[in-house]
C-alpha cells in the first residue's frame, strides 16, 4: 500500500491578487433592496479584497491541502513525538464550562478546574515517582529554563557558588540554552563511540564548579542511559544536581522510576506524551518535576488541598517566583488529565507499543539504511548517511523523495554528533500497514538509486514548491505580500 499524494501542485495567488471590483459579493452597502436583517452581514470595507464567497472558500481549502497533517499519514519526526491525539480530549477541554473559565476568579468558584489540576500534577508524580511538579511552564524549553533558575537558588542558598553545567553532545538544543539563559557556562561531555555518556570523560570534567549535568534520558539517539546509578553517584561525590531532559518520557512511561534514578529535576513535554496538537505553534505545557531537596524552590503558586477538602493556592517558601501568569495552560492540562484517566492502568502499554513500533521500523529499515549505534534502542532510532553516499545522495535527497511519496520527512541531520543523521519515530499510534507503507518507499527510493537516480537526486518533483534555496529564505524572508515582486 502506497499512500496518497495529497499535496497540489497549483501555485495558489494571495487575496488580494484574487480580488476584482467585479468579484465583489456586495458593491455597494446599500444595494439591491435584501432585508435589514441580512444586510447586517453584508458590510463592506474597502481596504479587505473584492472577492466571491465560493472563491474564498476554495482558497483557503486549497491552502488547507498544501499542509501535510496527521489525518494524511505518518509523521515519523524523531524527538517530537508527533502522534495521534484522541478527539475526546479536545472535546473536553473545548467544553463550555471549562473553556469560559477565567484566571481571575476566585478560589471558591473554580474548586472543579482546582481538583483537576491536582489530580493531573499527583498522577504525574506517580507515573515518575517523583514528590513535587510545577505545571506553568509553556513548553519543554521553558520548564528547563525553570528547572535551572531552581539550581540557581538551591545553591544560593547553601551559599555556594557554582557556574557550570555538564551537557552531552548528544543533548537537545534547548538544554545549553536554557543552562546559557540564567546565566551558566556549559562543558560539553562528547558521547562514547556507542552514543552514550562518557563516563571517564564525565569524571575528567566534573568540579566544584558544576552545578548539575543536563542529561537526555533516553538520549537523542534513542538509547538509555543504563549508567545512570553511577553518573548519580559522581555527581554526589561532588555535589551536583541531576537534571534529566524527560521530553521523551513515552519511551519511559510506566517502566522506569525517575525516583530510583535520583532525579531531582526533569521536564515532560505534555504536548508530546500526554495528548495535545503540537506542531501547529503550541501553546504547549512543560511540566517540571522535582525531588525533595528541590521543593521548596519550585515556582508559585502551588495547589494544595486544605483539612476541609478544598483546594487552595500557595507558595512555596523559597520560591524562584513565577514562570507565566497564573498557573499554566489549563487546556493542555484539561488534555493530558483525559488522556491519563482514558489510559488508566494501560498507561504503560503506550511505551510498549511506542518500542515495539520503532523496533520493527528499525529492523526493516536497517535492510537499507545504516544504524548509528549498536545499541539495544527504543523509542526512535538514528540512521547515517552512509549507505545513500554510496550513490552520491544524501540525507536530505532521501528526505525530499519521501514527500513525493507522501510521507512527511523524518528528522534530519539531528542529532549533530551523526553523520546526516536520520532520526525516525513512528509512535506507538501507527498500525503496521503504515508502517509497511513507510518502508516500502524507502526501499522504493534505494531501488531507483541504482537504476534510475535523478529521480531521487532531483526530487521532490510533486510538491507545490521544488527546492528552495534554504540559504536565502533564512537570511532574506519574505514576510509581508507587496505589489512589488522581490
Ligand atoms: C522537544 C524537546 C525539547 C523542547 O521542547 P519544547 O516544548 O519544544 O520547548 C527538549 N528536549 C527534548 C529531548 C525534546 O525532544
Amino acid at each position: 500500500m502506497q499512500a496518497l499524494v495529497t499535496t497540489i501542485s497549483r501555485k495558489e495567488s494571495v487575496l488580494f491578487e484574487l480580488s476584482s471590483a467585479e468579484n465583489a459579493p456586495v458593491k455597494k452597502k446599500k444595494s439591491s433592496g435584501t432585508h435589514p436583517l441580512l444586510q447586517k452581514e453584508f458590510s463592506h470595507d474597502k481596504r479587505l479584497p473584492e472577492i466571491s464567497e465560493t472563491q474564498l472558500v476554495r482558497h483557503f481549502y486549497r491552502l488547507a491541502r498544501l499542509n501535510y497533517s496527521w489525518e494524511d499519514g505518518l509523521y515519523p519526526l524523531g524527538s517530537c513525538t508527533m502522534k495521534y491525539n484522541p478527539l475526546l480530549n479536545d472535546k473536553l477541554a473545548s467544553d463550555a464550562d471549562i473553556s469560559a473559565l477565567h484566571p481571575s476568579h476566585p478560589e471558591e468558584y473554580v474548586q472543579g478546574a482546582m481538583q483537576l489540576i491536582h489530580e493531573l500534577e499527583s498522577d504525574l508524580c506517580t507515573i515518575l515517582d517523583l514528590p513535587g511538579i510545577t505545571l506553568q511552564p509553556a513548553a519543554g524549553a521553558h520548564g528547563e529554563l525553570a528547572g535551572v533558575f531552581m539550581m540557581r537558588a538551591y545553591f544560593a542558598e547553601h551559599s555556594e557558588n557554582r557556574n557550570t553545567i555538564l551537557i552531552p553532545d548528544s543533548a537537545h538544543g534547548t538544554n545549553p540554552a536554557s543552562a546559557a539563559m540564567a546565566g551558566f557556562t556549559v562543558e560539553k561531555v562528547p558521547t562514547n563511540e556507542q552514543g552514550t555518556l562518557n563516563l571517564d570523560i564525565l569524571r575528567k570534567k566534573i568540579t566544584n564548579d558544576t552545578a548539575a549535568l543536563m542529561l537526555t534520558n533516553p538520549n537523542t539517539l534513542g538509547l538509555f542511559e543504563k549508567d545512570i546509578i553511577e553518573i548519580k553517584s559522581i555527581l554526589n561525590e561532588y555535589g551536583a544536581l541531576l537534571y534529566i531532559d524527560g521530553a521523551n518520557l513515552n519511551a519511559l512511561m510506566g517502566k522506569v522510576s525517575f525516583g530510583k534514578m535520583g532525579v531531582d529535576l526533569t521536564q515532560l513535554n505534555l504536548h508530546k506524551t500526554f495528548s495535545t496538537p503540537h506542531g501547529g505553534g503550541g501553546p504547549g505545557q512543560g511540566a517540571l518535576l522535582c525531588s525533595e531537596r528541590m521543593l521548596p524552590y519550585l515556582p508559585s503558586p502551588q495547589i494544595t488541598k486544605d483539612e476541609r477538602g478544598l483546594y487552595r493556592f500557595v507558595k512555596p517558601d523559597k520560591t524562584i517566583g513565577k514562570m507565566k501568569q497564573t498557573y499554566g495552560q489549563f487546556s493542555v492540562m484539561v488534555r493530558a488529565w483525559a488522556y491519563i484517566k482514558s489510559k488508566g492502568k494501560d498507561l504503560s502499554r503506550v511505551t510498549e507499543k511506542a518500542v515495539y513500533n520503532s523496533n520493527y521500523l528499525k529492523e526493516r529499515l536497517s535492510r537499507k539504511l545504516n544504524l548509528s549505534s549498536s545499541l539495544p534502542t527504543l523509542h526512535e532510532t538514528v540512521f547515517d548517511q552512509s549507505t545513500l553516499k554510496k550513490y552520491g545522495a544524501t540525507t536530505k535527497n532521501l528526505a525530499k523523495a519521501l514527500l513525493d511519496r507522501g510521507f512527511y520527512a523524518p528528522t534530519v541531520y539531528f542529532p549533530l554528533n551523526v553523520d546526516g543523521a536520520i532520526m525516525v519515530e513512528p509512535t506507538e499510534t501507527e498500525s503496521l500497514d503504515e508502517l509497511d507503507a513507510f518502508t516500502s518507499a524507502i526501499f522504493d527510493i534505494f531501488e531507483l538509486l541504482e537504476t534510475e537516480p535523478e529521480k531521487i537526486l532531483q526530487a521532490p518533483f510533486k510538491t507545490p514548491v521544488r527546492n528552495i534555496d534554504e540559504t536565502q529564505a533564512a537570511r532574506q524572508p519574505v514576510l509581508t505580500w507587496q505589489k512589488v515582486q522581490v
